[in-house]
């Protein structure tokens, strides 16, 4: 019993994951980036303020969380490096995010940021997947265009 506890508290403090989630959280996101929706491909639009919620009840002020948001035709898609594509759910007041499914698929080695697809300012056809630290240059191709 002792012995699988200690296990695990290694493992946790060895985890890639941890360790980038920490990191995510000293870039400020940018508002010049033009994510594209994973569901309908239009481009998704910076919203300062776009998730705000009460952390208690009784607090006149709210919480607000900068992203990216679709809302093409209501679509609910949004974006951030910590939590990459996702959708909000609010219950009632906490909101609660719900991972986009099958679409986050890469971070970058040296941000830890998920990537965000976007168009190739090059070619402007092709898709690719970028780091939203605006200093960075990392990209990955689209898996799904080739
Ligand atoms: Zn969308
Ligand atoms: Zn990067």
């Amino acid at each position: 019993m002792h012995a699988l506890s200690l296990l695990r508290a290694q493992r946790t403090l060895q985890s890639p994951e941890s360790a980038v989630m920490a990191e995510v959280t000293e870039y400020t996101l940018s508002r010049h980036l033009e994510p594209i929706c994973p569901r309908d491909d239009h481009v998704m639009r910076f919203e300062a303020r776009g998730i705000a919620w009460k952390a208690l009840p009784t607090d006149r002020r709210r919480e607000t969380m900068p992203s990216y948001h679709c809302n093409f035709g209501g679509c609910s898609v949004r974006y951030d490096p910590a939590n990459g594509y996702f959708t909000v759910v609010l219950e009632p007041e906490q909101p609660y995010f719900v991972e986009e499914p099958g679409v986050n698929l890469f971070q970058c080695p040296t941000h830890g940021a998920w990537l965000y697809r976007t168009k190739d300012q090059h070619t402007n056809s092709h898709l690719l997947w970028r780091c939203p630290v605006e200093s960075c240059t990392y990209t990955h191709a689209d898996p799904t265009r080739t």
